[in-house]
Order: C-alpha cells, then sequence, then structure tokens
C-alpha cells in the first residue's frame, strides 16, 4: 500500500454491526456481561473502548508497531511510556525537545528518581559519552522546535543496540507520513496528536506505538492503571483527522517551500531553519529518514522590534502557541514557548529575540507570502 492509500484504508473502517463507513463514537464507560466474566473484550472503557481501540489499531498500522495507545494529551502519553522506567533509571534526552517533555523530567519525574540528561543528540557522540551505567533509554525528538535539529536516528539505534537501551522518539513534527522511527530502530513511537495528525486546532491528544509484544502487554498495564486515556469523540476526531493527513502534509510542505524561498531572499531576514534547505547541517539526514521536510519553518529577522513588526502585522498567520493545524500560525519563542529559558542560554542555543516560528497552514502560498512582505516592509 503506497502511504496514501493506507491513511485511508488502515485500522478498523467500517462497523461490523451496520456496516457504516466511520467508525461510531462509543460514548460509554461500562458494557454488559452475558455472565461473570463473560464479555465480548469490553468491559470497562478505561480499559478498552471500541472507538479509541479503531485509532490505537490505526496509529499502530501507520507507524508499523505491534501495538498503539491513545492517551488524553501528548503529555499524558509521554509520562505513561516514562512509567516504563524504574526508580533509579537514567535517560538521555534531545537538549531541545519539547518545553512539556523537558519541564516533566526534570520537575516531576526527577522527584521519582528517574533522572535526565540533555545532550545534542544531532551528535551521536555526545549521546555515547552520556551513557553511564544506570541509563535505560534514549529519548529522541526530531526534527526539534524552533531551530529543526535533525537526529540522526539510525545511528543513536545502533548506539541503543549496542547498550541495550529502549529508544524512543517523538514524531509529533514529521508525522507516519513522512517518517516511521520503528522502521529506523526505535522501540517506542510517541506523538503529540493535539498537531498535524489532529490537524485542525480542535483537539488535545497523545498516541504511543510500540515494536514488542513485551512492551505492549507493559503499556497496556499501565495505561489501564494510570488511566490517562483519550475519550471516543477525540478519538473519533483523531480518526477524521488522518483521513487528510497526506493531503494535509503535502499542503504544508508546498507552501513551507514557497515560504522559505522568499524568506532565504528577504535582505532583512538574516538565517532561515528549514531541514529542506541544502545548507541545513542535518539536510541530508533528513532526506534519508523521512520523506518530507515538513511545514515548520524558523527565521531570524534580527531584532525584537522588526520581529514584534511582523507578529503585529499578520493578517493570515495566527499569533499562538501549537502547531500543525491548517490555519497558519506564528510565535515568537523566546517570548513565549521558551521564554522560561534564562537569555543567555537561549541566546546561545540560537533562541534570540528576533526569532519567529511559523506553522504554515494549507492556505494559498502565495497569500502567505504576500503576507509576510508587507509585514517586513518599513
Ligand atoms: C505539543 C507537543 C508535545 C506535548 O503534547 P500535548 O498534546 O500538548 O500534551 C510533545 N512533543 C511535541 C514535539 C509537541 O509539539
Amino acid at each position: 500500500m503506497k502511504p496514501k492509500t493506507k491513511m485511508i484504508h488502515s485500522g478498523i473502517n467500517t462497523d461490523e454491526l451496520t456496516g457504516a463507513v466511520s467508525v461510531p463514537i462509543y460514548q460509554v464507560s461500562t458494557y454488559k456481561q452475558e455472565a461473570v466474566g463473560k464479555h465480548r473484550g469490553y468491559e470497562y472503557s478505561r480499559t478498552g473502548n471500541p472507538t479509541r481501540f479503531a485509532l490505537e489499531e490505526l496509529i499502530k498500522e501507520l507507524e508499523n508497531g505491534v501495538a498503539g495507545f491513545a492517551f488524553g494529551s501528548g503529555m499524558a502519553a509521554i509520562t505513561a511510556v516514562m512509567m516504563l522506567l524504574q526508580s533509579g533509571d537514567h535517560v538521555i534526552m534531545t537538549d531541545d525537545v519539547y518545553g512539556g517533555t523537558y519541564r516533566v523530567m526534570s520537575h516531576v519525574l526527577d522527584r521519582f528518581n528517574i533522572e535526565s540528561t540533555f545532550v545534542d543528540s544531532s551528535i551521536p557522540e555526545q549521546v555515547t559519552a552520556a551513557i553511564n551505567d544506570k541509563t535505560r533509554a534514549i529519548y529522541i525528538e526530531t526534527p526539534t522546535n524552533p531551530l529543526l535539529k535533525i537526529t540522526d536516528l539510525r545511528k543513536i539505534s545502533d548506539i541503543a543496540k549496542a547498550h541495550n537501551l529502549l529508544l524512543i522518539v517523538d514524531n509529533t513534527f514529521n508525522t507516519p507520513y513522512w517518517q516511521q522511527p520503528l522502521d529506523l530502530g526505535a522501540d517506542i513511537v510517541v506523538h503529540s496528536a493535539t498537531k498535524y495528525i489532529g490537524g485542525h486546532s480542535d483537539v488535545v491528544a497523545g498516541l504511543v506505538v510500540v515494536n514488542s509484544t513485551e512492551l505492549k502487554d507493559k503499556l497496556h498495564f499501565i495505561q489501564n492503571s494510570t488511566g490517562g486515556i483519550l475519550g471516543p469523540q477525540d478519538a473519533w476526531l483523531l480518526m477524521r483527522g488522518i483521513k487528510t493527513l497526506a493531503l494535509r502534509m503535502e499542503a504544508h510542505e508546498q507552501n513551507a517551500k514557497k515560504v522559505v524561498s522568499f524568506l532565504t531572499e528577504h535582505p532583512k531576514v538574516k538565517k532561515v531553519y528549514y531541514p529542506g534547505l541544502s545548507k541545513h547541517p542535518g539536510h541530508d539526514i533528513a532526506k534519508n529518514q523521512a520523506s518530507g521536510f515538513g511545514g515548520m519553518i524558523s527565521f531570524d529577522v534580527g531584532s525584537l522590534e522588526l520581529a514584534e513588526q511582523v507578529l503585529s502585522r499578520v493578517k493570515y498567520f495566527t499569533l499562538a502557541e501549537s502547531l500543525g493545524a491548517v490555519e497558519s500560525l506564528i510565535s515568537l519563542p523566546a517570548k513565549m514557548t521558551h521564554a522560561s529559558i534564562p537569555k543567555d542560554r537561549r541566546e546561545a542555543l540560537g533562541i534570540t529575540d528576533g526569532l519567529i516560528r511559523i506553522s504554515v497552514g494549507i492556505e494559498d502560498g502565495d497569500d502567505l507570502v504576500n503576507d509576510l512582505n508587507q509585514a517586513l516592509q518599513d
């Protein structure tokens, strides 16, 4: 099956009872048992719900895994995965992971004695150097936010296998339409499905896919025990979103290419970060491990004044956090998502006051370029 067909024909796409071609929303908490312990596979909706199960089957197939799990947010999904670890374990993580991931590791799980070290995982030697005898997992985000750094997943997978470590990959930015980390050697994939998978800024959700029955059993036990599940209505919205994921990802990328070529030519733009640019340091790796470069772009206009001018003048880019939706979004990482990082550390990372991040939507690409052009004018 080719990727576009996969988005439509994977998982469970017909209701067995009625033939309905959309899985019904089973808005239910409990299920009638014929006799004590005699049921049709469902007992209680925290443990399993048919609508959620249909989504879990779908994401499992899209990521080429053994089992899928749906959670109430990306952070609930990531936290559940971390609960595979024990007190005393150590994890090596990409240094510019999503802020919420950094927060849960350094301010919540650290209290349970799960230690984390943050390294520049685009340099595999830094990952190897951070391994100690307590290390149990490597957690990678690629591309990252907002600088779109790329980590070579095959290389990190070799390191993980050599040291018997779990490799966990946050695939939110590329989605399974462009990148399948399990095929590149990862053990677990996580998603904030709030972003591209949902795609319409109307649902908060998280997904996990694992590559073995051992991890499947362990994670199901954690999901059922800790209870951070996704409700049936939101599971249905994600399945609806996935039906157009291929079309949306292609449209995001086409628009991103137009915007990038405009920005790279503009005299007031000092630097453009986009993995599709041949001079991007991760370009060749990105090309090798993913079939697209995505719709996220960051660019530096050199000053806070100009950045604020652009943000206040754009008409088609909504000033908001989040990303991956049909509408274009714009943000200023230094003042928004990354404001809690001290200024000198931010500047050292390249997150200057003039750095603007955009999530390119699926509007007409020429409208987006014209909008940025007028916003950058004197
Ligand atoms: C948003 C995001 C998360 C967290 O997901 P929520 O759905 O907001 O809980 C995790 N990782 C990445 C890369 C994200 O962009």
